[in-house]
């Protein structure tokens, strides 16, 4: 069978390492390496580089990977194009385009830093310093805040932010504590409406700030919505229990670009979490049904929520199976070494793929009925 994965993130290459090696399996990126997303904060700080390259990761595996960049899917045709004017024809694709931050918001795209440009971010604050506003009070929010505050003591940090992150109340507790001892000024309750060249504006006036880092939501590529995939409100793609669009069966959507129903935690949360092991899943799925086996339905649960702060603090906060919180959480240097294992785990576990297909073992919880059950071979 022919496949092909577009997207070498934490989802794609999972997916594509997972498939069977009797498959002939093109790995379509837009980049020659792999860049570990989880750690951009630490590279605005300072970190050498995030990246590694494909060829290191797939070596020896059989896969076959282009570098383009995906300009559209075909999927009446079965192909996939490339904005250089390829054209690559698939039994199955696995769509694995991710996300990335949201810069709709007014002035965002032109005045403000994200996460995908860490690396510029890193230049501006290498020199000088004045006043950075950090805006987003999610987890990537606070990372990046605190990040910044420990490493550019030149500079003032504001976090601001429409809510506190949801956390425990002793999560909550310490984050707090461990922002304010960093100097991180936190302004939540605050919404922000726009950026314009050196101010933030907010529900609660403008906000000066030498430097805009906007921390806000993900938004996903409108490649599958174009293709005439089904998709939710935010431009996932919907999927059913096996990981296969609900639209197009002979497409398989994985990590932040899929919208999967989690039994008992409704739909996944954009994160390494939950996309390895969905993206895991689909190739199991894909692997069942080339054999003639029938696909199994998902099963996940959530386990903990890991937030850097700074390089010798953290949080570890334990979750029930639908990722709420629960009193139960790690802090401090234990914390900060946990989260540094799990992201190397997330490069560890590639890495074990491409030797042992099949061993990225993730977190299932008990079996619970589902609607979007579809185990049809
Ligand atoms: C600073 C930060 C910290 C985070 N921390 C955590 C954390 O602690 N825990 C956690 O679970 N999650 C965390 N996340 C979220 C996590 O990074 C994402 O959920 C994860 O990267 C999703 O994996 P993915 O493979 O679906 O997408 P991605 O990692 O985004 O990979 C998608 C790939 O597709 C490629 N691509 C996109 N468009 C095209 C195209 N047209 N053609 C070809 N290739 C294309 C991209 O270049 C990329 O390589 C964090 C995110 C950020 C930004």
């Amino acid at each position: 069978m022919n496949i092909v994965v577009i997207g070498a993130g934490y989802a794609g290459l999972t997916a594509a390492l997972r498939l069977d090696r009797t498959h002939h399996i093109t790995l379509i990126s837009a980049e020659a390496h792999f860049t570990q997303r989880i750690r951009l904060h630490e590279l605005a700080a300072g970190r050498p580089t995030v990246r590694v390259p494909l060829a290191e990761l797939t070596h020896g595996t059989g896969i076959e990977t282009v570098v383009a960049r995906v300009a559209a899917l075909g999927p009446s045709a079965r192909v996939v194009r490339t904005e250089d004017g390829r054209e690559f024809g698939y039994d199955t694709l696995v769509y694995a385009l991710g996300s990335r931050t949201d810069v709709s918001v007014p002035g965002v795209a032109e005045h403000a830093f994200t996460a995908e440009s860490a690396a510029a971010l890193r230049t501006r604050l290498a020199s000088g310093g004045g006043d950075v506003a950090v805006v987003g009070g999610g987890l990537t929010g606070v990372e990046m805040a605190a990040e910044l505050a420990e490493t550019y003591p030149a500079w003032q940090v504001t976090l601001v932010s429409g809510n506190e992150p949801v956390l425990s109340a002793r999560g909550r507790r310490h984050v707090a504590g461990a922002l304010s001892r960093l100097g991180v000024t936190t302004r939540y309750g605050v919404r922000a409406s726009g950026v314009s060249a050196g101010t933030v504006h907010t529900t609660d006036g403008d906000i000066s700030a030498d430097v805009v880092v906007w921390a806000g939501s993900f938004t996903v590529p409108t490649l599958a919505a174009e293709a005439g995939l089904t998709v939710d409100a935010r431009g996932r793609a919907v999927v059913d229990a096996t990981m296969r669009s609900v639209s197009h069966p002979d497409v398989y959507v994985v990590g932040d670009a899929a919208a999967v129903r989690i039994p008992g935690a409704g739909e996944s949360r954009m994160s390494c979490a939950a996309g390895m092991p969905i993206a895991a899943h689909a190739a199991d799925s894909v692997n069942a049904r080339a054999a003639g086996r029938q696909a199994r339905p998902f099963r996940f649960r959530y386990l903990i929520q890991c937030v850097s702060i700074g390089r010798h603090d953290g949080l570890i906060q334990f979750v029930r199976h639908d990722d709420s919180p629960v009193e139960t959480v790690l802090l401090g240097r234990l914390a900060a070494f946990v989260k540094e294992q799990v992201c190397r785990f997330t490069v560890g576990s590639l890495r074990l793929e491409r030797r042992r297909p099949g061993t990225y073992l993730w977190p299932k919880g008990k079996a619970r009925a589902t609607r979007t059950l579809t185990t049809a071979p």
